[in-house]
């Protein structure tokens, strides 16, 4: 018989969003008259149709691909030059990254798992707390961890607390950590980390030979000028940080799948015999063996991104999902919770009123108000007491759900 891999035993198995889609099912069945009422600001899936510039670039590959003169097979499995060279160009200009340090995937999800393929075992692995589940449940895959107690929490792994003493941006720890998933803006919390902060994750990871993996999906949403957008503006993160950039928020590409990897070439991990080895020609080894690089128009599509029209629609999107941040932001203060994130962040953050817990302020906005939220405990115990609203909707969507929020039984 198979043997399997009894790591995945150990998962939560799927917690959070079934539980979530399993309640609003329940309340639909019960109250059928409210179904068509429910406002899901739940899942962080973007709403707005794709920038017109992705769409044309879409069609143009595609007839390529229909033309023999133009045809095209397996691309480069690091993915297509002109996509490395654009996304180097208007995305890390200054920053002393090379297009050859860029690794094109389809999707970053599968890029932060993925990369736990190069790293061995026995790292002491530093994960903040709240955080996206995906770099927990892999490192529970990968065996990187115990068993996980009633509230979720591994044995095996260095939780980094976030909460309202910190603005939900973890200090480096007294302790030594090999490898650090830190993601600014912040999934869930909306929280974003200072030049000085970041300055200090990269002190600690140099003084500690550990590896920063920085998950910037979220860069495209920073209004501040003044907070980094890559940690490679930091002096220093080229020897210890991997970046992770996706184009599903910022272009609206959930649907079309498209993101990269940078590894510069000088970060370096170590070998049983001691050696110090450079990361990128391991994950150039890996990439190329187990992906055959993401498709030709999605890679076009990704591309056009960068012209100045789609630049241009880029920022229109943003605006739009931040116009409607801020409107949440303010209803929910109005209610007289505290709010976090939702500045430079496509998500609201915000407090439980005294004595409910995540999931109780789930059941209420669900029966009061009947908008779906996300309850913080689903990101980590240290997420209790708070809720996420997602800023990815419809204006009109937003507007009727500050209406509710406001009108919520105290
Ligand atoms: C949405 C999101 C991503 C992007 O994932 P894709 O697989 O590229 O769609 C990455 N990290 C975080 C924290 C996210 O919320």
């Amino acid at each position: 018989m198979a043997a399997i891999n009894s790591n995945f035993l150990k998962l939560k198995a799927g917690y959070l969003f079934p539980e979530i889609a399993r309640r609003v099912k329940a309340y639909s069945e019960n109250h059928p008259a409210m179904a068509a009422r429910i406002i899901r600001c739940g899942i962080g899936d973007v709403t707005e149709p794709l920038p017109p510039a992705a769409v044309q670039a879409m069609h143009e590959g595609v007839a390529e691909l229909a033309d023999r003169e133009t045809f095209k097979g397996y691309g480069p499995e690091q993915g297509y030059g002109f996509l490395r060279q654009a996304i180097v160009d208007h995305q890390f200009a200054g920053l002393g990254i090379s297009a050859d340090e860029v690794f094109i995937s389809d999707g970053s999800k599968c890029d932060t798992g993925n990369i736990l393929d190069i790293f061995g075992k026995g790292n002491t692995i530093a994960i903040t707390d709240p955080v996206y589940p995906v770099y927990v449940d892999t490192n529970v895959m990968a065996g990187n961890t115990g068993d996980a107690d009633a509230q979720g929490t591994y044995a095996g792994l260095l939780y980094l607390p976030c909460n309202a003493a910190n603005q939900f941006v973890a200090d480096v720890p007294a302790g030594k950590a090999d490898i650090i998933y830190l993601c600014f803006p912040n999934n869930p919390t909306g929280a974003v980390a200072t030049r000085a902060q970041l300055e200090a994750w990269v002190k600690y990871a140099r003084a500690n030979d550990a590896i920063i993996l920085f998950d910037a999906a979220y860069e495209a949403f920073i209004q501040d000028p003044a907070i980094p957008h890559s940690i490679f503006e930091i002096d220093g993160a080229r020897d210890c940080a991997i970046e992770f950039r996706s184009f599903s928020k910022n272009g609206g590409f959930t649907g079309v799948r498209c993101a990269c990897v940078v590894i510069p070439k000088s970060v370096c991990g170590q070998a049983d015999d001691g050696s110090r080895v450079p990361l990128h020609q391991l994950w150039s080894r890996r990439h190329t063996t187990k992906f055959n690089g993401a498709s030709y128009p999605v890679q076009k599509a990704a591309a056009a991104l960068f012209s100045a029209a789609g630049k241009q629609q880029v920022a229109a999107l943003i605006a739009h999902y931040m116009g409607n941040a801020k409107l949440l932001r303010e209803a929910a203060a109005a209610a007289g919770l505290p709010v976090f994130g939702g500045v430079n962040a496509p998500y609201v953050w915000v407090g439980c009123p005294p004595g409910l817990s995540s999931w109780d302020m789930f059941d209420k906005m669900l029966g009061e108000a009947q908008v779906v939220i996300t309850p913080g405990s689903g990101f980590g115990s240290a997420g209790e007491g708070y809720f996420r609203i997602s800023a990815f909707n419809s204006r009109a969507n937003v507007e009727e759900v500050c209406r509710r929020l406001m009108t919520l039984a105290a």
